[in-house]
């Protein structure tokens, strides 16, 4: 018999605190009336004061935290915000920590980089300065971005499936006009494939585009609106209805398009550890390392992972929040495979990342302090993106040996216990 201890224990600790009475009067619908936080596009010094006046009014917080978030250099530079915030209150400060030199041997990112890397997360850090530490001397980390498209995905709805086919025989001759229609908003993106995919009466729009140095999300979606409105006013089948996003794309979710097709730069990276070093500065040998990768890969297939990688999440995040990137879309970056293999008794690691999405212009990059995590790596700007984008991926190679290693040598529980219970 299965026991659900959790569900047991759950509905104990409802029973200790509610009768089932007082359940139903807590999930009961209350009144209509809202006292709505009225909105604001403006960062200023005002429409701050306004938010936290009624901040103050519930009682919580108090003007030192006010002073936390809206802190002198926060006010100073409040305007830079206005074009990524509303109703600005002030900042979070986060604490970043610095790693490096992250060798790259790239066909973009060439040479020693120093890494923000901005998290809450003890022994984050330390694990990449260590993966860093490794490659670096081992000669550095081999990084190539292969494939690029950022992926928009219009859906149209018809009346029948007939008029879906007739609708994507005459839309796939449009090709070269729609492309015209969405390079007409952009001096950067290029619309380089469109292909119809078709579910009885809806046909999706893989509409792909080259973004230049920017990750996109917003250039995509604002060419892929023109192409959907000139759709919308010459198609000779007539639309039910359409939708500029039909959430095909794996915009901020992992997706299997997005591991077999790329959404944002396809970017792989591998290094070669000698076996002398493996044991020296990573206190196993490569025999561990591979068998503890052989478990970590039946682990990623028995849960039915999307890809095959450790936690490339835990560099993406803090170095997306360091350098002015989307941090939602961590959810599809971090997909991908991760390879260990021996390779004359030296231990090889490759990682494989489908769906990078980082910019070095637009988006967060231009704030106060992410431009300047840009430029501590020198990557910010234009021309600089697909650099970035093999860090990103050598960062995530390094995070892997790392982790690997500690599971391997019994040193997990061991370093975080070191390192976040010293308070
Ligand atoms: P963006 O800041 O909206 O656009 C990039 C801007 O930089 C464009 O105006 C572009 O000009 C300009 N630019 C200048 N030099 C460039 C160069 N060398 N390469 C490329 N562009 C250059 O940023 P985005 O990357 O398109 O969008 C990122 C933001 O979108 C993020 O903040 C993210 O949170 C947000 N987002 C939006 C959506 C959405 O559906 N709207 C979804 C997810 C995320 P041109 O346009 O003339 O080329």
């Amino acid at each position: 018999m299965i026991v659900p201890f959790h569900v047991m224990s759950m509905l104990a600790r409802l029973r200790e605190r509610f009768d089932a009475t007082a359940v139903a009067e807590r999930l009961r619908t209350k009144e209509h009336q809202v006292n709505r936080l009225r909105p604001s596009r403006k960062a200023d010094e005002p429409s701050a004061n306004r938010f936290w006046e009624r901040i103050f009014a519930e009682g919580h917080a108090t003007q030192a935290d006010r002073d936390t978030l809206l802190d002198p250099q926060s006010l100073q530079t409040i305007e830079a915000y206005g074009a990524n915030i509303e109703n600005m209150i002030g900042t979070v400060k986060l604490p970043v920590g610095i790693i490096g030199p992250l060798r790259v041997n790239g066909l973009n990112a060439a040479g020693d980089y120093l890494v923000p890397l901005a998290t809450t997360e003890a022994a984050l850090v330390a694990s990449y300065a260590r993966g860093a530490d490794v490659t670096a001397r081992a000669g550095g980390i081999s990084a190539a971005l292969t494939y690029e498209g950022v992926l928009r995905t219009p859906a149209f709805r018809f009346h029948t499936t007939a008029d879906t086919g007739l609708f994507i025989d005459w839309v796939v001759q449009q090709a070269e006009t729609l492309k015209e229609v969405a390079e007409s908003t952009t001096r950067h993106g290029k619309l380089i494939s469109l292909e119809p995919a078709m579910d009885n009466d809806v046909c999706f729009l893989l509409c792909r585009y080259k973004t230049g140095d920017a990750s996109g999300q917003n250039m995509v979606t604002i060419a892929t609106s023109a192409v959907c409105e000139h759709i919308a006013a010459h198609s000779p089948v007539k639309l039910a209805a359409w939708y500029v996003e039909g959430n095909y794309s794996g915009d901020k979710k992992g997706s299997y398009l997005g591991l077999l097709t790329g959404r944002g730069a396809k970017v792989t990276a591998s290094a070669t550890i000698p076996a002398e070093m493996v044991s020296r500065k990573l206190h196993c040998s490569v025999e561990d390392m591979l068998a503890y990768a052989r478990i970590a890969n039946l682990g990623s297939l028995l849960s039915g992972q999307l890809g095959s990688q450790a936690h490339y999440a835990n560099a993406l995040a803090a170095l997306f929040i360091a350098t002015g990137q989307d941090a939602a879309c961590v959810a599809e970056s971090a997909v991908g495979f991760t390879r260990m293999e021996a390779h004359d008794g030296n231990l090889f690691v490759s990682v494989t990342l489908p769906n990078l999405l980082v910019g070095t212009v637009g988006g967060g990059t231009g704030l106060p302090s992410q431009s300047a995590g840009l430029r501590i790596l020198g990557l910010q700007g234009a021309g600089k993106r697909d650099a970035l984008a093999e860090v990103a991926a050598a960062l995530c190679l390094c995070g892997e040996i790392s982790i690997v290693a500690a599971m391997a040598s019994g040193d997990f529980a061991k370093a975080h216990q070191r390192y976040a219970r010293q308070r």
